[in-house]
């Protein structure tokens, strides 16, 4: 009997909506989404039971009339984008015409809607992807959807849901998030009756950051600006001494969207670095703008990652404003206002240039200079040609896009000079040399292939581990055994099935799998649950940070000795990844000389 089976659309349907609908905060920002993308100005929301009993959102938008009702709810359904050309000029936040359509096939949705133009409204009553009910009704202008029984029918991804808090605590950060983004609009949240945001909408950014951080925090506020070409960040910082224990209170934007952004994080941190106590972390808004072919948003719907043209620019820009909105002026002026003649100076100190002819150049404090060269010219490897970004002519269509220009897949053309202390890879590349860090490489590769699973396994149930044929026995404290029993479900996830034994310790039979060396189970049982101890709130970072340490573990070491087959394979999966150029901590991979730079080092060339 044939094994292969055709998934029924009901299944396909809902797989396909464990990549939209992960969880009851992903609902709720594609619902925010909406109504934003529809105008609205007030946008009301109710939780209960974290999102799962109940996610009810009420908008003043441009409502919709009964056949765009309907067509809503079909997959790819969607009014904002009329061609694949669009998707470079994106101006709204959905596009793809998915995500009432992955909510509807795993929940029960009523929609409730009116045109304002139009007298009659409309209602449908969607279940697992079934129209139940649709009839004329009454409704106010607006749209009010309700979202209830959420993953009923996805056993899977009920069970992997946090406590109910947690699951509220991520809704309540997603709509600090989009209301810190858009002041004009008046957002409210309530959670099992009680009212934790409102922010007035009265288009003011100190308002709602009063209404998201609380009376005290916003007094603390100092506003910040900075441009220089064509970037500009903006936005508030608190003073030092308003600090908190994370990072919950740090909202990075880039050109209006929410990102989560390595480059401004560290700029910040840098900035802040002497006048926080160690483990504090400062309070900021930030938003920058820059030309739209100066960065790429993964428009993933789960991603809020950013990469940029220039992380070196918007390092600079965002430290130096930072800095200044503390009232560390000093020398600012002669840091970020280099007159429009010597604008280029400083994308011409390159990484590798040693310390002597960098100082007064580069003018970063010498915490930042020792900054990973990934802060002052990151991937360099095949745009050096390119000028500085002040000079860079705006991209015209039909032109290849700039960002394929730096697809590392060429990696694997590279000539193959040898091993250096056996630690780094020399590789010649077209006019270039190339130094691979094999331990960052490595880890950098193991770290990917986590995530994937990961993110694999939520959408799918797949999952990888490891079984040990001999349990391992480790001793717990309370606290660690407390983890144990309330994440035990999220270790699960993770990879780690465990049995109590008596009070105090547990046995591990099984162990995440990274695909190489195996990991030692004791240390990385608890780095698991250091990590799921956690601020909830960084619940997702914090579950990164683990997979990057068990990469790190797994991950072959500096001074071990890798034959030539091994190099080869290290590069293949290198060549694959999107950035093959950061390790998850932002600290670079693979760093390069030119051979312009060695003649010139020689006095070949003056
Ligand atoms: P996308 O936002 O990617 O287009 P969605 O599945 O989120 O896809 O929504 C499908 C369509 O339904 C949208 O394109 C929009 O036309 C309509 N829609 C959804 N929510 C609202 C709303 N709150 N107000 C008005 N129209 C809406
Ligand atoms: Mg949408």
């Amino acid at each position: 009997m044939s094994k292969i089976r055709m998934l029924d659309q009901q299944t396909a349907n809902s797989i396909a909506a464990g990549e939209v609908v992960e969880r009851p905060a992903s609902v709720v920002k594609e619902l925010l989404e909406n109504s934003l993308d529809a105008a609205a100005s007030v946008i009301s929301l109710e939780i209960n039971r974290g999102g799962v009993g109940l996610i009810r959102l009420v908008d003043n938008g441009s409502g919709m009339d009964e056949e765009d009702a309907l067509l809503a709810f079909s997959r790819h359904a969607t009014s904002k984008l009329q061609q694949i050309t669009d998707l470079d000029e994106l101006v709204t936040y959905g596009f793809r015409g998915e995500a009432l359509a992955s909510i509807a096939a795993v929940a029960k949705v009523t929609l409730e809607t009116r045109q304002a133009t139009s007298s009659q409204g409309t209602r449908l009553v969607i279940e697992g992807g079934q129209l139940l009910e649709q009839q004329k009704s009454g409704s106010p202008a607006g749209t009010t959807i309700t979202v209830e029984n959420l993953f009923y029918n996805v056993p899977a991804r009920y069970k992997f849901l946090r406590k109910d808090a947690t699951e509220a605590g991520h809704i309540a950060q997603i709509c600090e998030r989009i209301a810190l983004a858009r002041p004009d609009v008046s957002f409210r949240l309530f959670n099992n009756g009680q009212e934790i945001l409102h922010t007035p909408g009265n288009n003011d950014l100190l308002s709602a950051v009063y209404a998201v951080f609380g009376a005290k925090t916003a007094k603390a506020c100092l506003p910040l600006a900075n441009e220089e070409g064509a970037l500009a960040v903006s936005g508030y910082v608190a003073d030092p001494a308003t600090n908190r224990a994370s990072r919950d209170q740090q909202f990075f934007y880039v050109n209006g969207r929410p990102v989560r952004s390595r480059v401004m994080t560290a700029a910040l941190d840098e900035a802040y670095k002497t006048k926080l106590m160690k483990g504090r972390q400062a309070v900021a808004v930030l938003f920058l703008h820059l030309p739209t072919q100066l960065v790429d948003i993964n428009v993933h719907p789960q991603k809020l990652e950013v990469r940029f043209w220039n992380d070196s620019e918007v390092f600079r820009l965002v430290y130096h404003a930072v800095k200044s909105a503390l009232g560390d002026g000093g020398s600012i002026l002669a840091q970020t206002g280099p007159g429009p003649g010597q604008k280029e100076q400083a994308d011409k100190s390159l990484p590798w240039t040693d310390g002597e002819e960098k100082k007064g150049q580069e003018p970063m404090p010498e915490e930042a200079a020792a900054l990973p060269p990934v802060y002052q010219q990151p991937e360099l490897l095949f745009k050096e040609d390119l000028p500085p970004v002040a000079q860079r002519p705006v991209v015209q269509e039909g032109e290849p896009d700039p960002k394929e220009a730096v697809k590392a897949t060429r990696l694997t053309d590279a000539r193959l000079v040898g091993t250096l202390f056996a630690t780094y890879i020399l590789l010649e590349l077209d006019q270039s040399l190339l130094l691979l860090d094999q331990h960052a490489a490595h880890e950098k590769i193991i770290f990917e292939r986590l995530v994937a699973r990961h993110r694999r396994h939520l959408a799918e149930g797949e999952l990888l581990v490891q079984d040990l044929l001999v349990p391992a026995v480790v001793d717990l404290g309370r606290r660690e055994m407390q983890t144990v029993t309330a994440e035990e479900a999220q270790l699960a996830r993770l990879g780690f099935v465990l049995t109590p034994m008596g009070a105090n310790s547990v046995a591990i039979r099984s162990i995440p799998d990274t695909g190489e060396r195996r990991l030692d189970p004791e240390p990385a049982l608890r780095q698991a649950l250091a990590a799921l101890q956690q601020d909830i709130l960084q619940a997702d970072d914090a579950i990164e940070e683990f997979f990057y340490q068990m990469a790190c573990k797994a991950a072959v070491k500096a001074n071990d000795l890798l034959d030539e087959s091994q190099i080869r394979q290290l590069l293949l999966d290198l060549a694959r990844l999107d950035d093959p150029y950061h390790c998850p901590h932002g600290r670079p991979v693979i760093i390069s000389m030119t051979k312009y730079e060695l003649e010139k080092r020689f006095r070949r060339i003056v």
